[in-house]
């Protein structure tokens, strides 16, 4: 049993590239917990390496999460157990909410060892509003579903912050550029790495930068907030919407009038379909 940590539950954030923004907090609860709760092992040992620490781990991912939550609990009622994810922090974008919320149930004690997230380091890097933001994590792979799940968010006067993949990068950004108009934008990849990098730009520039080139490594989006300009009067869609259509197909019209007035298209389109 630790001789130096109180019995619970420690949720303990691990640097997302450079080792040495693992915190002295952080590597010292690793050092003297009982048992880390780690994703894959063989990530977590390299971390353990660094800090010259060999413990015993238990595995805690989304696979075998309900089985091993109680004997986790239950030692936590005099043990001191750690909890950590592959990278950054536990419980954002991967598993652990459960965790916390049973070990409370069950009357453990909590403490968190903050620390690195990709989320709010890309914040910091892309330069956009920061005053109020909201985190999406992963949209959904499936085109329908990802433009309802940015639709719900297109009226959210905040910026986005999302995770996503480099081969799903490009579709990602062109259907964030139809669904929420022509936003600045920001693509953080491989924060804290050798090959970090942040491209900024429009929603459409980025889209078709990275429409067929699709970049390697670990991906975060910003998306600021809908601009400040006053929303277009419905006469000025539709005045906008049936010029455009003496020309062009409903949806081409859509698209067009959306980015001309910073508009979702999907509602442009909708409005569109209406007057046709
Ligand atoms: N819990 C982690 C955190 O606190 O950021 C996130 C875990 S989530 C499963 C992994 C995703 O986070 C990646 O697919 C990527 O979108 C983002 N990510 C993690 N490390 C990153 C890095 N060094 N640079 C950019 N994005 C990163």
């Amino acid at each position: 049993m630790s001789e130096t940590l109180a019995p619970g539950l420690y949720i303990v954030a691990t640097p997302i590239g450079n080792l040495s923004d693992l915190t002295p907090h952080a590597a010292r609860i690793l050092t003297e917990a009982d048992v880390i709760a780690v994703e894959d092992s063989r990530v977590t040992a390299k971390l353990l390496a660094h800090i010259g620490v060999r413990k015993s781990m238990t595995r805690y991912h989304d696979h075998n999460a309900d089985k091993v939550r109680p004997h986790l609990i239950e030692r936590m009622a005099s043990e001191a157990v750690a909890l950590v994810s592959d990278a950054g922090t536990p419980l954002i974008s991967d598993p652990g909410f459960k965790l916390v919320r049973d070990a409370r149930a069950a009357g453990r004690a909590i403490h968190t060892a903050p620390g690195p997230c990709a989320a709010i380091a890309a914040l910091t890097l892309a330069g956009l509003p920061t005053d109020r933001f909201l985190f999406l994590g992963f949209l959904p792979s499936k085109a329908g579903a990802r433009a309802s799940a940015i639709a719900e968010v297109a009226a959210v006067k905040a910026t986005l912050v999302l995770y996503e993949s480099g081969p799903r990068l490009g579709a990602a950004l062109e259907a964030l550029h139809q669904g929420l108009g022509n936003r600045e934008a920001a693509v953080a990849r491989e924060i804290s790495k050798k090959f970090e990098e942040t491209v900024t730009g429009t929603l459409e520039e980025l889209a078709a930068r990275y429409a067929d080139v699709p970049p390697k490594g670990e991906i975060v989006i910003v998306v600021g907030p809908p601009g400040e300009a006053a929303p277009a009067e419905e006469a000025d869609v539709d005045a906008a919407l049936k010029e455009a259509m003496s020309r062009l197909s409903p949806s081409r019209a859509a698209a067009e009038v959306a980015q001309k007035l910073g508009l979702p298209k999907r509602d442009v389109y909708e409005r569109a379909q209406q007057l046709k």
